[in-house]
């Protein structure tokens, strides 16, 4: 028998975490204070998770979204996007800053109501309103954006019968050039579906036509789909112009700004790749602008900016459970939030930062949340320094959907807290309790007793 030649093994390190060819960041900095008030002090005072929103953030972004299309076109008003945030001292901070509020429900439009927006500006989308809730916002003069015929057949019976004439917009969906195209909303431009809508609303003599309204998408990446849309809705009005003797008098083009989150799978990381809100107020503006209305006719523009006007002022606090090695040898870390809390993990690789100091070394690693749950993961792969049970991390830029679409699932919801601009902390959501939970839950009397 031949002796058998021998290699020494070695032990090589991974690298799979390379997120485009120039490499990628291996120096971190630590995050240990939230304007200005320590992590540490966060989580011993509120508990960990714990959502923390920043309002010296939430309003210099509110003023810098502002200032941008203000300053590209005379007449602008922003309305909060309530399903992005509707924690009410949220929506208070941006309707206090002169925000409209928008709303997709009749729980929502209640919301607004409920924060002090008057009815005439609260705009309400959505593809459902209940004949109660259409007639409510017709007392209040809302704007009631209608997505489908039915939905505009049931509006002229309301407004019929109460002898009322209600404001109206439809909401329009187009070809931008961003594929697939969002057509479950609204009546369709090209097909001229949504001119035979605006036909039929002018001509039943009961519904005043005063706007247009499309949102055609989400995080958008290219500016040109904003000014194809915008010059759609500008034919549009036109055409209510010359052919219906109906002047439009506002366009709202929705949300869809993006952030500075990176999109799972992304090449590049989105502050090289996403255009600056500027860029897209550009686009939005020149269009109508040079579109050929008169100076005293030009709609009023409506921004309805969600995820770009509050992701930045969000973070989540959290603190590592523990640390595991997955059986081919990966790091997995264990933190004491997930899925349950952080929805957008499923599409952002949400930047993620330790909250005290650490050793030199990196390595890649899996980060999951605390659920019995397999797709529970936070992070399929990053590179972080290595972090030990107790250390505590903040996630960045979670404002924009995590606080509504969370789910009560395996874990309660946990405490939100707002930083106000002097520095301090205020609770405005407090963590569910067990109480809470089983406020709406019925036992039957069979069910009442257990023995074992
Ligand atoms: C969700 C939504 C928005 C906000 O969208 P973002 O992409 O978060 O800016 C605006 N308008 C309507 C009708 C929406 O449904």
């Amino acid at each position: 028998m031949t002796k058998l030649p021998y290699e020494r093994p070695q032990i090589l390190k991974m690298n799979a975490g390379l997120m485009n060819k120039y490499g990628t960041r291996t120096e971190y900095e630590p995050v240990k204070h939230i304007d200005g008030i320590p992590v540490k002090t966060l989580i011993a005072k509120y508990g960990s998770p714990v959502f923390v929103i920043s309002e010296r953030t939430m309003r210099s972004t509110y003023r810098s979204i502002q200032r941008s299309f203000a300053t590209r076109y005379p007449k602008v008003q922003m309305a909060w996007s309530y399903k992005t945030n509707y924690i009410n001292a949220v929506c208070n901070v941006y309707h206090q800053e002169g925000s409209w509020g928008e709303v997709v429900s009749g729980f929502e439009y209640r919301k607004a109501l409920g924060n002090g927006v008057p009815g005439n500006k609260i705009i309400f989308n959505g593809p459902e309103k209940t004949t109660a809730e259409l007639e409510l916002a017709i007392n209040n003069d809302s704007l009631i954006h209608i997505d489908h015929f039915d939905e505009m057949y049931q509006l002229i019976d309301i407004s019929d019968r109460m002898n009322k004439k209600p404001r109206v917009a439809i909401r329009v969906n187009m070809d931008t050039g961003i594929y697939p195209i969002w057509d479950r909303f609204g009546f369709n431009y090209e097909n001229g579906t949504a001119w035979s809508a605006l036909t039929k609303i002018v001509e039943s003599g009961k519904l005043n036509l005063v706007g247009l309204h499309c949102h055609i998408g989400t995080y958008m990446m290219v500016t040109t789909a904003y000014s194809i849309a915008a010059s759609k809705l500008c034919d549009l009005a036109w055409n209510c112009k010359t052919q219906l003797n109906t002047t439009i008098q506002y366009l709202d083009m929705g949300g869809g700004l993006p952030t500075a989150n990176d999109l799972r799978g992304a090449y590049l990381p989105a502050k090289d790749t996403i255009p600056s809100v500027d860029e897209f107020a550009e686009a939005i503006a020149s269009t109508i602008l040079n579109y050929g209305f008169k100076t005293e006719d030009l709609p009023l523009l409506i921004l309805e900016t969600g995820r770009a006007m509050i992701d930045d002022a969000g973070f989540l606090l959290g603190s590592v459970l523990a640390n595991k090695r997955l059986s081919d040898g990966r790091r997995a870390t264990i933190m004491d939030f997930g899925v349950n809390i952080l929805f957008t993990s499923f599409w952002y690789e949400h930047k993620i930062s330790p909250a005290q100091d650490f050793t030199q070394h990196t390595e890649e690693c899996v980060l999951y949340g605390p659920l019995c749950m397999n797709i529970d993961v936070v992070r399929s792969a990053i590179t972080l320094p290595l972090l030990n049970r107790g250390d505590q991390v903040v996630v960045h830029r979670v404002g924009a959907y995590n606080m509504t679409q969370w789910m009560q699932f395996i874990q309660m919801r946990p405490n939100v807290v707002m930083i106000d601009e002097s520095g301090e902390s205020h609770l405005i959501r407090a963590t569910e309790t067990m109480e809470y939970i089983e406020i709406p839950e019925r036992m039957p009397e069979h069910l009442k007793t257990v023995k074992l």
